[in-house]
C-alpha cells in the first residue's frame, strides 16, 4: 500500500457539507453567509502529548477531541477539518484503528474531514479545524467582566491524576479510580453543545487543557481583571475530593481534562442551571471575576492556598 492508497482507504469519507473534499489540490467549502469563520490548529506529539502505548483508537479520538474542544471554547459549530499525519511506518492495523476512533467522533459532531497531509516521520498528529458562529457572538477570552461568576463543566484533575500515576505509581490510589481517570485522559469529551448554548449567555470561555489556574489566567490577562477561586467548590472525582488538600495541584493545575471554564453574569445563573440539566453536564460555580488584577485561591475559611505549581507549560 502506498501513501495514496492509504489516504483513499482510511481517510477519505463523504464530506457532506463541503463542495469538494479529499482528493484534489485543495478542498472547497462554502461557509454560511454572514457568519464568522473560526480556525484553530492543535498538534499531538508522541512522548509529549501521549504515551507511546496508548491504543490507536483512543489516539484517533483524542486527536480530534482536543480540536473540537477549541471550537467548544469559542461557542463555534465545528464544520470541517484537515488532518496531517507523520507516521514512522505504514502499519495498516494501527492506521485503521486510529481512523476509526477519529471518524467515530467526527460523525458524532457532523464534522467532515476535507483534506490533510501524510508523511513519514516521528509519530505526530495535527488537525486544523474550522467552525462557525453567528457574527460577533463568539466566546472570547477578552470579555470577562468584574462581578461575573466563574463556572467549570464536568470535573477536573482526573486526567492529571492518571498521568501522575503513570509516571510515579502511588499504591494508595484504588485501581477503579485510576481506571476512571485514565478513561478521561484517553477519551476526553469535547463540550461542543455546551459552548454553542453559552452564546449570548456567557461573557468569555476557555477550554482547560493546561489546568484551571493557568487557563483561567489567560482569560484574566486578556480581560484585564482578576479572580477569586474557592478551592472546595472545584468539581473533581469523589476520591480526589476526599483527599483534596493532598491533591491540590492536580485539581487546580492539572491539564488534559478538556472541560470548559467560562464566565457569566449573575443574571445568567438560572439559565445555566437549566442548561446543565438539559445537556446532562454538571456545571459548577467556582469563583468570581474581580476588579483587582491577581488570582486568589482560598479555602472555606477564606485562607489563601499556595500551590507549588500552577499549570502545565510546554517548554
Ligand atoms: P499534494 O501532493 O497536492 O499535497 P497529497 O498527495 O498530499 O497532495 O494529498 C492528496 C489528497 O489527499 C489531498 O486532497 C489531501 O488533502 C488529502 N490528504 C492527504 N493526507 C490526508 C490525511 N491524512 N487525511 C485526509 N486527507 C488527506
Ligand atoms: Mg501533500
Amino acid at each position: 500500500m502506498n501513501e495514496f492508497e492509504l489516504i483513499q482507504r482510511y481517510f477519505t469519507r463523504h464530506a457532506a457539507n463541503a463542495v469538494l473534499g479529499v482528493g484534489d489540490d485543495a478542498a472547497i467549502v462554502r461557509p454560511t453567509p454572514h457568519h464568522d469563520l473560526h480556525i484553530s490548529t492543535d498538534m499531538l506529539v508522541q512522548g509529549q502529548h501521549f504515551f507511546s502505548d496508548v491504543s490507536p483508537y483512543a489516539l484517533g479520538h483524542k486527536t480530534l477531541a482536543v480540536n473540537l474542544s477549541d471550537m467548544a471554547a469559542m461557542g463555534a459549530t465545528p464544520c470541517w477539518a484537515v488532518l496531517s499525519l507523520a507516521l514512522p511506518q505504514l502499519d495498516k492495523t494501527w492506521i485503521s484503528e486510529f481512523s476509526e476512533g477519529f471518524f467515530k467522533l467526527a460523525e458524532e459532531h457532523g464534522l467532515s474531514v476535507i483534506g490533510g497531509d501524510t508523511t513519514c516521520g516521528p509519530l505526530t498528529l495535527s488537525v486544523t479545524i474550522f467552525g462557525e458562529t453567528p457574527p460577533g457572538q463568539a466566546l472570547r477570552r477578552d470579555a470577562a467582566q468584574a462581578g461575573d461568576d466563574i463556572w467549570v463543566s464536568g470535573s477536573l484533575g482526573l486526567a492529571a491524576l492518571a498521568i501522575q500515576q503513570r509516571l510515579h505509581s502511588n499504591p494508595s490510589i484504588p485501581d477503579s479510580v485510576i481506571a476512571e481517570c485514565t478513561q478521561k485522559l484517553e477519551y476526553p469529551t469535547p463540550r461542543v453543545a455546551l459552548g454553542k448554548n453559552l452564546l449570548g449567555l456567557a461573557h468569555s470561555a476557555i477550554d482547560i487543557s493546561d489546568g484551571l489556574m493557568a487557563d483561567l489566567g489567560h482569560i484574566l490577562a486578556r480581560s484585564n481583571v482578576g479572580a477569586d477561586i474557592w478551592f472546595e467548590n472545584i468539581p473533581t472525582h469523589p476520591w480526589l475530593a476526599n483527599n483534596r488538600r493532598a491533591f491540590a495541584e492536580i485539581i487546580t493545575a492539572g491539564g488534559d481534562d478538556y472541560e470548559l471554564c467560562f464566565t457569566a453574569p449573575y443574571s445568567a445563573r438560572e439559565k445555566i442551571a437549566k442548561l446543565a440539566e438539559d445537556l446532562c453536564c454538571s456545571l459548577t460555580r467556582v469563583g468570581r471575576i474581580e476588579h483587582k488584577k491577581n488570582i486568589r485561591l482560598t479555602d472555606k475559611f477564606e485562607q489563601p492556598i499556595t500551590l507549588s505549581n500552577s499549570g502545565y507549560t510546554h517548554f
